[in-house]
């Protein structure tokens, strides 16, 4: 069976590799990538599967291969957004190859065990959260396992993130003319008093968390008391429940500051909230010997101290899941820059493309030859669930 699936891989490379090609040449920022999914929806047209396209997401895409027997169903996820400046500087374009690769090959075994095959496309990773979406239209409810392997400058069984909430506090004052102020209540003075407040909250917060904000609006000219101010916040910790708790002490300072200053204030969430990811280590043991398998032995564990946030979260509380890391770059290449969108296409990222295309495919081989495992990995995380409740 391991052969069958690196014979595929290999067969396929250079298709996968220009795959990886077009989308660096053409780089769509979240929710923009309709040139990007019709490129991939087609792709997996053609290696047999049966693809949607503007799959709950405008450009979210999914194709399924159905074995005739009954089974699990895995699925592999795409990220295919860019960035603004970098294009794909964060190596999704490699993502969805990897994904791509590795469910055509498992399409090759699959049918020996039964089971169903999803690649789905899960779009706007670094915007606006397509995979939180798609969790709330409840794609994940019955899917037995989701995984990906995100580009990086080291061989790692995954990473923590934070979960995140954004905030925006909005304050409400009265105008008058700067030298009236007894006339008025400023709502920048009730946003600057929060923000110290808040930063003053920060240092009785847990390890692992983030409070950052800005002042959005803080009045449009000098000799107007600004009667509306405005401030956006992340805050981020390990566990979403921890943050909501956060965000509740957060209130309390913003209450006491509309309170010193006569203003009143709305809290509202501006941007998608994200979970943090739930690691699951019967899969990332997997991913060690697959790795191991696809000639890759210099493997480092869970990185435990979290950082960055990911709508993979919101995916790893619904289904086991897995986020590996593959190493394309020297570990001088920064995130989220040129240099890392230029290894995609080099030789390195070819391999990457190669060993990671392998790697997931048998994972998901031994979770099919071995049902003990997925019930394993499900238990693992239920525990998990209610350990972060
Ligand atoms: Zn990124
Ligand atoms: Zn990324």
């Amino acid at each position: 069976m391991k052969e069958i699936i690196t014979q595929h891989v290999e067969k396929h490379l250079d298709e996968y590799m220009r795959l990886v090609k077009e989308m660096y040449d053409h780089p769509e920022i979240g929710n923009e990538e309709f040139q990007t999914m019709d490129l991939l929806s087609k792709a997996l047209d053609q290696l047999g599967f049966d693809t949607t396209t503007a799959y709950i997401c405008p450009t979210g895409f999914q194709g399924i291969y159905r074995s005739s027997k009954t089974g699990p169903v895995i699925a592999f996820l795409c990220e295919y957004d860019a960035l603004p400046e970098v294009g794909h500087g964060c190596g999704h374009n490699l993502i969805a190859a990897i994904s791509i690769a590795a469910g055509a090959a498992l399409k090759e075994v699959i049918d020996t065990y039964g089971g169903e095959i999803r690649v789905i496309g899960t779009p706007a990773e670094e915007n606006f959260g397509g995979k939180v979406t798609m969790v709330k239209a409840h794609v994940f409810d019955d899917v037995d396992v989701a995984m990906m392997i995100h580009p990086s400058t080291e061989d790692r069984l995954g990473g923590r993130t934070v979960a995140l909430n954004p905030l925006k506090f909005e304050f409400f004052g009265k105008n008058a003319h700067g030298c009236q102020p007894q006339n008025g209540r400023s709502a920048l003075d009730a946003a600057v008093l929060s923000y110290t407040s808040i930063s003053l909250l920060r240092q009785y917060a847990k390890p692992n968390t983030y409070i950052h904000g800005i002042i959005r609006n803080g009045g449009e000219a000098a000799n107007v008391i600004p009667a509306y101010a405005s401030m956006e916040y992340y805050f981020r910790g390990e566990t979403m429940s921890y943050v909501k708790e956060l965000c509740e002490r957060a209130k309390e300072c913003v209450a006491g500051a509309c309170a010193a200053t006569g203003c009143t204030y709305q809290m509202s969430v501006f941007e998608c909230p994200y979970e943090d990811n739930v690691i699951n280590y019967t899969l990332c043991d997997l991913l060690k010997e697959a790795y191991q398998q696809a000639g890759r032995t210099d493997v480092l564990p869970v990185d435990e101290v979290p950082s960055g946030s990911s709508d993979i979260g919101a995916v790893s509380y619904v289904c086991p899941s897995l986020h590996g890391y593959i190493k394309i770059a020297d570990p001088c290449v920064n995130g989220h820059s040129k240099e890392m969108a230029d290894a995609t296409i080099s030789a390195e990222g070819r391999q990457a493309l190669h060993d990671g295309g392998i790697a997931l495919a048998l994972v998901a081989l031994r979770l099919l030859e071995d049902p003990k495992l997925l019930d394993q990995a499900k238990e693992e995380l239920k525990q998990t669930i209610l350990q972060n409740k």
